[in-house]
C-alpha cells in the first residue's frame, strides 16, 4: 500500500510550493487507496509556532486536503531520535563531539538514487561530509529525524521538492546505517517566479493565507497549483481535485521547472468564480464585505445576490467585487477621477443626462427595459450617440468607466438612487 506523507515546520506561513507538495502527495495517496499521514517537523522549538501549525492545517482543509491518521510531531519524539543516534554510534559509525552525536561518512562511495521524476541520480560521498544526527542542545537535525520518522511512518514514497535533492542521499546514508529498509523518492521541480529564480517573497505573495486573503477560491488555486507539475492530458486544464484524483498518474509529473503566472491563476479563479451558483458565491461574497468595512447590516440578501449575479462573470477574484462594486452599498463610492473628466465635464453631456433623469422619475416600473426605452428615446430625439448618455450616466451612479451592463446596474441600485446620483444631490 502507498504511504506518503506531508512534513510541514511550522515556522512560517504555508508556501505555495508546500501546498503543491501537499497536493501530489495527497493525490497519490487517494487515487492508489493509500494513506495520506502528516508530520508536523517542529524541532525548531524557537522558530516553532502553534499560530503557523494551526494556519498550515487550517489552509490544508481549505485546500481540500484531509489526512489520515492524527499527525505525529518530532518534538515528541526527541528520545527516539536520541536512541537511534545511540545505535549508530553503537555500531562504530557515529562519534560524538561534546553533546552532539555525528555520523562518519564513508569516502569514495558512490550513492545512486533512482528518482521517480528525475530518473537516475548519482553522488559520490567524497562530497559529503561527517552529519550531524543530534545537535548539542540535544534537538536531532532535519535529515537524521526525517529518516527515523519516515521509517516509522512505513512511508513508501518521498515526494519532495527539489530543494531537497542534495539531502536525499544523506538520508540514504542513515538508512543504510540503521538498516532500514529505503522508500522510493521523487523530487519536485521547483516553482519558479517570473525573473526565473525560485518562487520567493521577493516575487510578492507567495503563501496559501495571502491568497486566501486575496480572494482566491480553493478549488481555483488547488487546481491551479496541480497544474504545475503534472499534464492531466488532452489539453486539460479546469478540473476539480476529484477529477483529478482518477486521473493522476505519477509517472506524469514533469520533471521541468514551471513558472508561476499570477495572470493564469486569476483566469482561473474567474473561471471557478462564473460557475459558482449565486448562492454559494453569497456568504463569501458577504465576508468580503465586512472585512472591507462595509456596513450590511441592514442590507437584504436578496439584493447583494442580484449584484453578485452582474458581477460574477467579471469579478476575477473575491476581492475585486468590492472595488467593482462598492457603489451599491456606500453613496461615497470611488470615482475614477479621469473617466469623470472625461464624461461629466461636458454640459452637453450633463444636459443630456438631465433630460434622462427626469423622464426616469415618470417610469413606474424601474426596469431595465423600462430605462433603456427612455433612454433610446433620448437618443433619437436628441440626434446624439448613445455613449453620450450612457457614459456620463454610469460614471455619475458608480464613479466608473466599466463594469456591469448600466441598465441593469440602474434596475438593481433602484430609482432614488440613481436618480440623486444623476442629479447630483447625492455625492
Ligand atoms: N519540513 C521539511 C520541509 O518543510 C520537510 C521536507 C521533507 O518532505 O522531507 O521542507
Amino acid at each position: 500500500m502507498v504511504r506518503v506523507r506531508f512534513a510541514p515546520s511550522p515556522t512560517g506561513h504555508l508556501h505555495l510550493g508546500s501546498a503543491r507538495t501537499a497536493l501530489f502527495n495527497w493525490l497519490y495517496a487517494r487515487h492508489t487507496g493509500g494513506k495520506f499521514l502528516l508530520r508536523i517537523e517542529n524541532t525548531d522549538r524557537v522558530r516553532s509556532d502553534t499560530k503557523f501549525l494551526e494556519e498550515i492545517l487550517e489552509n490544508l482543509k481549505w485546500l481540500g486536503i484531509d489526512w489520515d491518521d492524527e499527525p505525529i510531531y518530532q518534538s515528541r519524539r526527541f528520545d527516539v531520535y536520541r536512541e537511534k543516534a545511540e545505535k549508530i554510534l553503537a555500531r562504530g559509525k557515529a562519534y560524538r563531539e561534546g553533546e552532539a552525536i555525528i555520523f562518519k561518512v564513508e569516502k569514495g562511495r558512490s550513492i545512486e538514487l533512482n528518482d521517480i521524476i528525475h530518473g537516475k541520480i548519482t553522488v559520490n560521498t567524497d562530497n559529503i561530509k561527517d552529519q550531524v544526527m543530534i545537535k548539542s542542545d540535544g534537538s536531532p537535525t532535519y535529515n537524521f529525524s526525517c529518516v527515523v520518522d519516515d521509517s516509522y511512518q512505513e512511508i513508501t514514497h518521498v515526494l519532495r521538492g527539489d530543494d531537497h535533492i542534495s539531502n536525499t542521499p544523506k538520508q540514504i546514508l542513515f538508512y543504510e546505517a540503521l538498516e532500514l529498509k529505503l522508500p522510493q523518492f521523487g523530487h519536485m521541480p521547483l516553482i519558479l517566479g517570473p525573473d526565473g529564480a525560485k518562487l520567493s517573497k521577493r516575487h510578492g505573495v507567495v503563501s496559501v493565507e495571502e491568497y486566501k486573503k486575496e480572494g482566491f477560491l480553493p478549488e481555483a488555486l488547488a487546481n491551479y497549483l496541480i497544474l504545475l507539475g503534472w499534464f492531466p492530458g488532452e489539453d486539460r486544464e479546469v478540473l476539480s481535485l476529484n477529477e483529478a484524483v482518477k486521473l493522476f498518474d505519477i509517472n506524469d509529473m514533469s520533471d521541468v521547472q514551471a513558472k508561476f503566472d499570477i495572470q493564469k491563476l486569476k483566469w482561473m479563479n474567474g473561471e471557478y468564480i462564473m460557475k459558482k451558483k449565486t448562492e454559494e458565491l453569497l456568504p463569501l461574497i458577504k465576508d468580503r464585505l465586512l472585512v472591507a468595512g462595509f456596513d450590511i447590516s441592514s442590507v437584504a440578501d436578496d439584493y447583494i445576490s442580484k449584484i453578485v449575479g452582474l458581477y460574477k462573470i467579471r469579478m476575477k477574484t473575491l476581492a475585486e467585487f468590492v472595488e467593482l462594486a462598492d457603489f451599491f452599498f456606500k453613496d461615497d463610492f470611488t470615482v475614477d477621477e479621469e473617466g469623470k473628466k472625461k464624461h461629466l465635464d461636458n454640459e452637453e453631456k450633463k444636459e443630456s443626462m438631465r433630460i434622462f433623469a427626469d423622464r426616469l422619475e415618470g417610469l413606474e416600473a424601474f426596469s431595465q427595459e423600462g430605462i433603456e426605452e427612455i433612454c433610446r428615446d433620448i437618443v433619437e430625439e436628441r440626434g446624439i450617440k448613445a455613449a453620450a448618455v450612457i457614459h456620463p450616466t454610469r460614471m455619475a451612479i458608480s464613479g466608473k468607466t466599466k463594469g456591469a451592463g448600466l441598465f441593469e446596474i440602474m434596475e438593481v441600485l433602484g430609482k432614488e438612487k440613481v436618480i440623486n446620483r444623476m442629479k447630483g444631490l447625492k455625492r
